[in-house]
């Protein structure tokens, strides 16, 4: 234990500096492609087909990414058909209530209820990321409640399974206002690959409103650290050049 504690002491600040700096260290994840425009129709098509979810789409000679379907395998992101790379994690877009909303209280902290509506867990184990102390959400004022009646943002992983539903709409109804939502996750946004699953309710916003979507398969940490300080109104939304589509896959 005391050999720990000097290790500890000894290896000073290991605690990401983000949101003033990115991330690089070995492990983190690698960004997500972003639509790309190449020299011909025929490389945009090469880039398409080499897509195993068919996130990518070929017209002319632009390469368009549906975000939403993206897995990041990567597959995409070497080769004579390869697609430009974000790098960086601000991933979060706002949507509906959240788009138009101007003012935001609780700029500085926030208490958060999860709810996994049915979720692989992917999405789930990178927000237990935040919690510890490398990403420490708490230092940007962001604080997991256990009861609904205490949270301000109801964060939500996976697509709505049928048996979630209920619960999802009874823990929305519980909190108190003012009261935002974050679908966390492509199957939270759009259904993704479970969209088309007999046991797929529909999406988070076929539930509930929806104020603020962080895309991802799942999304890395800071890309969700980033839909928080989006939804608090410390951070700019995704840039438009970045922004591709974000579609629900039909059911
Ligand atoms: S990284 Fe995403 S867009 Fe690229 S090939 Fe894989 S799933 Fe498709």
């Amino acid at each position: 234990m005391f050999g720990w504690f000097l290790r500890g002491a000894g290896s000073r600040v290991k605690t990401t500096r983000y949101p003033p700096e990115f991330d690089s260290n070995v492990g983190i994840s690698p960004g997500r492609p972003i639509a790309t425009q190449f020299a011909s129709s025929q490389e945009a098509d090469n880039a398409a087909v080499q897509c195993p979810t068919q996130a990518i789409t070929a017209h002319d000679n632009m390469a368009d990414i549906n975000v939403s379907r993206c897995v990041h395998c990567m597959a995409c992101s070497h080769g004579e058909a390869a697609m430009k790379w974000q790098n960086d994690y601000d991933w979060a877009t706002l949507s509906g209530a959240g788009a138009s909303t101007t003012t935001r209280p609780f700029k500085k902290s926030l208490h958060i209820r999860l709810v996994d509506s049915g979720s692989c867990d992917a999405v789930i184990q990178e927000i237990k990321q935040l919690a510890k102390p490398y990403y420490n959400m708490h230092k940007l004022g962001f604080f997991i409640t256990p009861t609904p009646r205490h949270a301000d943002v109801l964060m939500v992983a996976g697509p709505v399974t049928s048996h979630m539903r209920l619960a999802l709409k009874k823990t929305y109804d519980a909190m108190p206002g003012p009261k935002w939502v974050l679908a966390v996750g492509n199957c939270a946004i759009s259904g993704c690959v479970f969209a088309p699953s007999f046991m797929a309710a529909g999406t988070v916003s076929s539930v509930i409103p929806v104020d603020v979507q962080v895309p991802g398969c799942p999304p890395p940490p800071l890309a969700i650290l980033h839909g928080l300080l989006v939804l608090t109104g410390r951070a700019q939304e995704a840039p438009p050049h970045v922004t591709t589509t974000i579609a629900e896959v039909p059911l």
